[in-house]
């Protein structure tokens, strides 16, 4: 028997799984393009191309096996020869998953095609979950630029540069050189509030001339984002999630794209097995609590965040980084982590963590 199965968007998450239908036995996915969904819009996607991403990897635009953090203390400079931060546009990923969607004969409708059907068996909804009000976030304004002078150094990707205004957040400039002349520059920042776009704008081209001398000749792509951290709620309690909306974004990171991966992996693993077709939050309940640290931690005391990206970034190989960022730290790794972290603010975060309460979702 084969169970029409029903998957509400045509993002990033419900793609994947239309990618991989061929492998759910017994399935037959159709895409539900939502009603009120705002214009699609490319942006950058980074990942380390841990085992099972080649799928990405293939497609991706750059990669760069060293990447660093910097403070105004000195330069962290991490490596792996195994695996490498790549780059990719989800436009690029996007027509990737679309080819392969098509040869697994998956449909893509609207709501009203939708409403005419009959009512299917089960249904996901991909859709982006809730976030309480005032919920951390992690909001960016990120320029594709070309420079005056050739000052970057390609081979290294800095994903955090903490030498810039701190006085709305933790804030950082990500930083992925394509070329001397070349790069995507991210003014990023973690609090509860999104900024003017001015304030990104300005940060970047501070940031450049302060730091590399160089001033912006022409801008190639802009793109921004909000990603809501912590606890989030679905996007209709009613229907279960995939994606984002299943839990997928890192609470503390906001990385989402491995872990969508991973969610879709063990779903199709769990059909294989004979059980039902189900998309679980695809982190351990220890990462969570420790990303429910850190964020309360950057919530009350953001003047932290450079200290202890730094000390991780010191303490930690470049393959120790990524297996802790892409969710597969073991306990040593994660006792590993909890050592290098200043103490007392983490005490005091762990405290205020436990004794917070639930925050009301956003309608
Ligand atoms: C600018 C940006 C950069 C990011 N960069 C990275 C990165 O570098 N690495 C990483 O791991 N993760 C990154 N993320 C996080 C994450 O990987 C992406 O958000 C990813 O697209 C999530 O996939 P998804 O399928 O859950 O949601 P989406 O791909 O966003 O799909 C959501 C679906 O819901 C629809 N929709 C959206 N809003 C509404 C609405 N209001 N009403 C109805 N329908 C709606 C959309 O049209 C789409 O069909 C980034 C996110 C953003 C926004």
């Amino acid at each position: 028997m084969t169970i029409e199965t029903h998957v509400i968007g045509d993002g990033c998450s419900a793609m994947m799984l239309a990618s991989r239908a061929d492998e759910l036995e017994g399935h037959n996915i159709t895409l539900i393009r939502p009603d009120g969904a705002p214009p699609a819009k490319d942006h950058m996607l980074g990942f380390w191309n841990t085992p099972g991403l080649k799928f990405a990897s293939r497609v991706a635009r750059a990669s760069w096996s060293n990447w660093s953090i910097i403070t105004d203390s000195g330069e962290y400079k991490m490596s792996s020869k195994r695996y490498a931060y790549h780059a990719m546009h989800k436009e690029k990923f996007l027509e990737s998953c679309h080819v392969k969607a098509d040869m697994n004969d998956v449909k893509i409708i609207s709501e009203e095609e939708a409403a005419e059907k009959r009512l299917p068996k089960l249904t996901f909804d991909s859709r982006p979950p809730r976030a309480s009000r005032n919920a951390m976030l992690q909001h960016f304004l990120g320029q594709e630029v070309i420079v005056d002078k050739p000052v970057f150094d390609d081979s290294t990707a800095i994903l955090m540069d903490f030498r810039v205004d701190q006085s709305h957040g933790m804030h950082f400039i990500y930083l992925l050189p394509f070329s001397p002349t070349q790069a995507l520059v991210e003014s990023t920042l973690f609090s509860t509030k999104v900024l003017e776009e001015e304030f990104y704008i300005d940060s970047i081209n501070q940031y450049l001339s302060s730091h590399f001398g160089a001033s912006v000749k022409e801008i190639v792509h802009q793109e921004k984002g909000v990603i809501p951290m912590g606890k989030l709620s679905p996007h209709d309690p009613k229907i279960p999630g995939l994606g984002a909306n299943a839990g997928a974004i890192r609470p503390a990171s906001g990385y989402a794209f491995v872990f969508m991966h991973q969610q879709i992996h063990r779903a199709i693993k769990r059909t294989k097995n004979g059980k039902s077709l189900r998309f679980k939050r695809p982190h351990k309940a220890v990462d969570v609590w420790m990303d429910g640290v850190l964020l309360t931690v950057l919530r009350h005391w953001p003047n932290q965040g450079p200290i202890l990206f730094a000390r991780m970034a010191e303490r930690l190989t470049g393959d120790e980084f990524i297996s802790f960022m892409s969710g597969k730290a073991n306990w040593g790794l994660r006792m590993k982590v909890i050592m290098a972290m200043p103490k007392l603010p983490f005490i005091r975060g762990a405290s205020k963590f436990i004794l917070s309460r639930p925050l009301k979702v956003m309608s």
